[in-house]
């Protein structure tokens, strides 16, 4: 099955071409003809699954075809949670609209609003945001929401998970009420029911994967290590095994500057990513991480929406995610557009709850494997923790 098929025009199928997209992926397969026609959409897919082409490419044709653009007006809004997400999607888009006359924009928090501002004097056809500053540009009178024809959530369970929720009801009510609704979310929890309710009219369901399943493609298993050893084990993983480029998760913003520090003593150079630093420093990162200038990239969950290294081979979480359905966000970086990655958690006793969370959402047991020669000193195994019943309190001693 070729993209010809899928009645794109000719400009979308010549930047495809480029890009040496020769088969849809099975979102893009079910999507494209449904986004095209005009109808809702709810599309369960994983991060990776290659959903930004999904909702881009109709929209794009479906743009191409409608009426200009006033100023200060946008036709096409498109949600995401994050800053790199935005910019990763307006990547994306800018890529696959390359030969079409429309104008396209980005808006994001944490850089200066003027530019935007001045972007946005002459309406843009297809805006990306993230709703913070979406609604700051809206109350500045920068942008006007008359002619939006279609909103698209990105990454919809995500921007619920961060209490974008309140922003999003705000936006939904500035819209037209005629209008086409795309959801894009890689695990279907009831909030998201509820918000697909509020936001789409009778929509098409698209549903790629199982919904909570992890990619096939990513390989995933697990070391059991004490906590305080977990950076040794790191640094002897990195230093024993030839592997290209490292995605290491971490949860807090300290631990990844941490870790960055104690990498860097064991030398090996690393750059952290996460909320604490601008704007700057982190496209800086990304761009040296991309770019293959450095080998290893820390980053906490929400830094690492939105990055898409084509063939990230290794993710390692450093720690396990408190909610469970960023274990699927954070191996969804690595095993993209079909191709094999691995993740590997290293699992300290404390986190056996978490452990078992993730397994249930993800229908399986993850192995567990040890490291020749080092010596993780987890006095008790984590299967024997998880098959242990919690112990009764002990009665306090009365004195
Ligand atoms: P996404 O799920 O949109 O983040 O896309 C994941 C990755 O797959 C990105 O690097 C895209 O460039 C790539 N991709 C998307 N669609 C295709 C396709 N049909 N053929 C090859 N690569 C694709």
């Amino acid at each position: 099955m070729s993209f010809s098929l899928l009645d794109l025009s000719e400009p979308l199928l010549r930047a495809l071409d480029e890009l040496s997209y020769t088969t849809p992926t099975p979102v893009q397969l079910q999507a494209i003809p449904a986004i095209g026609s005009g109808r809702d959409v709810i599309a369960v897919a994983q991060t990776g699954t290659g959903k930004t082409a999904a909702f881009s490419l109709p929209l794009l044709q479906r743009l191409a075809n409608g009426s200009r653009v006033k100023p200060n007006h946008i036709r096409a809004l498109v949600l995401v949670p994050t800053r790199e997400l935005a910019v990763q999607v307006a990547e994306s888009i800018a890529a696959y609209g390359k030969y079409l006359p429309l104008k396209k924009g980005v808006v994001y928090g944490g850089v200066k609003i003027n530019p935007q501002m001045m972007r946005l004097r002459s309406g843009v056809d297809i805006l990306v945001a993230t709703p913070g500053r979406l609604l700051d540009l809206f109350q500045q009178n920068a942008v006007k929401f008359l002619q939006v024809e279609t909103l698209v959530l990105d990454e919809a369970d995500r921007m619920l998970d961060l209490g974008f929720m309140d922003d999003i009801s705000k936006i939904l009510g500035l819209l037209p009420k005629r209008r086409q609704g795309l959801l894009f979310s890689a695990t279907f929890p009831n909030a998201i029911c509820t918000l697909a309710e509020k936001l789409l009219k009778r929509p098409v369901h698209i549903e790629v994967d199982p919904p909570n399943s992890a990619a096939i493609s990513v390989k995933q298993w697990i070391y059991e290590v004490d906590k305080g050893k977990k950076p040794d084990l790191l640094c002897q993983l990195l230093r024993h095994n030839d592997w290209q480029q490292v995605l290491v998760f971490i949860r807090t913003r300290i631990n990844a500057d941490r870790l960055v520090r104690i990498l860097a003593n064991n030398g090996i150079s690393a750059l952290a990513i996460h909320g604490d630093k601008s704007q700057g420093i982190r496209a800086h990162a990304l761009a040296a991480f991309k770019a293959k200038t450095i080998r290893i990239l820390v980053a906490t969950d929400i830094a690492s929406r939105g990055i898409d290294i084509s063939e990230l081979s290794h993710v390692i979480n450093l720690d396990l995610p408190k909610v469970a359905e960023d274990y699927i966000h954070r191996i969804g970086r690595t095993g993209r557009a079909g191709l094999e990655g691995v993740a590997i958690s290293l699992v300290s006793a404390d986190e056996v709850n978490l452990l078992s969370a993730i397994e249930t959402l993800i229908h399986q047991q993850l192995v567990r494997e040890v490291v020749a020669g080092f010596i993780p000193k987890q006095n008790v195994p984590l299967t024997r923790l998880m098959k242990a019943r919690p112990k009764r309190p002990k009665k306090a001693k009365q004195v």
